[in-house]
């Protein structure tokens, strides 16, 4: 035992439902939470004989814009395949999928450590139905909404490149916020638009004897389904890596199969052993013609993909010089940080004492939580502008102001002059409750140290 040593293999397959008004091959309203069951289907997403597919072009161009945004190269050929699959929440028994020509291939992201996760593609699909396991009359039975069948999903598959669970969650936020920034999709794990299936397995090497191969991976790998929370997908891959590590210490090797997380006893467990690509049968869909995208349509889509979060960090760090804890807030949701730049024009408007530094904004901004979508960005500023403004006192009224103080608090005074300075804070307070919450505490701290020499 003492001479190996355990690193972890990880994948992801991410789906993403994609925001599109109409459904993938017809044109049903995409829409289905809180949406009486059945009510968005049509013959093409029932799968009724007959029915023919048209691809949603929005749909197609938005994969493409993820694939960009992932760095993937964009092949010029494309096509739809079917992917059989049996099983009640699909009506026409196959899947309208992407087999060996997908929309976007080989791409990559870089951790904030500088490690390089590889993409391998990102293509698109159809959504299936929903069963709901329910009981009626005392009967046990399963119903199906298709509400949800044929909505655009988009699936991005990476290589198997994360070591541990740390770079899972980075990479999977970071994707988050950039499907976000792109505007196709919510990406909201709890509604389930997006959705996380890491697969895990571990690579043994041998610490005084030569190391394995690195490219090798090993003969199995475990999926785990059913994580509708980032915090899951730790704990199951964190689960997953010591349940294995364990195995393999005990000489055996772990069993390829998918598991799911229970959320209840935090831990993954055995839901059936993995079937092969091949099981699939894919075979390409007759009725939607290959499709090509030449460089001119490439550059089209590229031009509609915003300033993305990485490119913002870098370039609000230098240009503003905010911290890295300033800007990782900001940059959170695209509206915020269009919404801080706006402030900041507005500010830029302004001259003299009332000017305020990035900083200080985007302090005023995350500190006090402000609403952007009811506070305007103009408002902002003058609140920002009223929060400086101090009530002026004469030169007069202020020593009168602080000789009262310390007449009032005499021990304090005399603590002070003993050399307990940190008294002084409360004296400050003392005279701010006369003037008011507005008073210049560094004209009053000034003529306290002054009287109390
Ligand atoms: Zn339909």
């Amino acid at each position: 035992m003492e001479n190996k040593e355990y690193q972890p293999v990880i994948g992801l397959e991410i789906h993403i439902e994609l925001a599109t008004a109409s459904k993938m091959f017809c044109g049903c309203d995409a829409y289905h939470f809180n949406v009486e069951p059945n009510t968005h289907c049509c013959p093409v997403c029932l799968g009724l004989p007959g029915a023919l597919p048209v691809p949603n072009k929005k749909a197609i161009e938005w994969t493409i814009r993820l694939g960009l945004a992932l760095n993937c190269r964009i092949l010029e050929e494309s096509k739809f395949d079917r992917k059989n699959y049996f099983y009640p929440d699909l009506p026409k028994g196959y899947q309208i999928s992407q087999y060996d020509q997908p929309f976007c291939v080989q791409g990559k992201v870089i951790l904030k450590e500088g490690r390089e996760i590889r993409i391998r593609r990102v293509h698109l699909e159809e959504d299936t139905g929903k069963l709901l396991h329910t009981e009626i009359g005392g009967k046990k039975c399963t119903l199906v909404d298709f509400n949800r069948s044929g909505i655009p999903l988009l699936e991005v598959v990476t290589e198997p490149d994360f070591q541990n669970s740390q770079e899972v969650d980075e990479f999977l936020k970071d994707l988050q916020r950039t499907v976000r920034y792109l505007g196709i999709s919510d990406a909201d794990m709890e509604k389930g638009s997006l959705r996380i299936e890491p697969n895990i397995s571990i690579k043994t090497k041998s610490v005084k004897g030569k190391a394995q191969n690195d490219e090798e991976l090993p003969l199995y790998k475990v999926e785990v389904k059913n994580i509708n929370s980032f915090r899951f997908a730790r704990k199951a891959i964190e689960y997953e890596i010591e349940r294995q590590i364990e195995i393999l210490q005990g000489g055996e090797t772990p069993i390829q199969e998918t598991r799911g997380w229970n959320e209840t006893e935090n831990k993954t467990v055995s839901q059936r052993e993995k079937e092969e690509a091949h099981d699939y049968r894919y075979f390409p869909e007759p009725d939607i013609p290959p499709m090509n995208f030449t460089p001119e349509k490439i550059a089209e889509i590229k031009k509609q993909i915003p300033e993305l979060p990485e490119k913002k960090e870098k370039r609000f760090i230098k240009e503003f010089k905010l911290s890295p804890y300033q800007v990782d807030l900001l940059i959170e949701t695209k509206e915020l940080a269009d919404y801080y730049e706006e402030a900041l024009k507005i500010n830029g408007k302004i001259d003299g004492r009332k000017y305020s530094s990035p900083s200080e904004i985007a302090n005023w901004l995350i500190n006090r939580k402000v609403d952007i979508k009811t506070v305007s960005p103009e408002k902002l500023i003058k609140d920002l502008i009223a929060s400086k403004e101090v009530t002026s006192v004469s030169e007069a009224e202020m020593s009168r102001i602080v000789d009262e103080t310390l007449s009032e608090n005499a021990q304090a005074a005399a603590d002070y002059k003993k050399g307990k300075t940190a008294v002084l804070g409360f004296l400050i307070g003392q005279a701010v409750k006369k003037i008011g919450p507005q008073a210049d505490r560094q004209e009053i701290t000034r003529e306290l140290i002054e009287k109390l020499k």
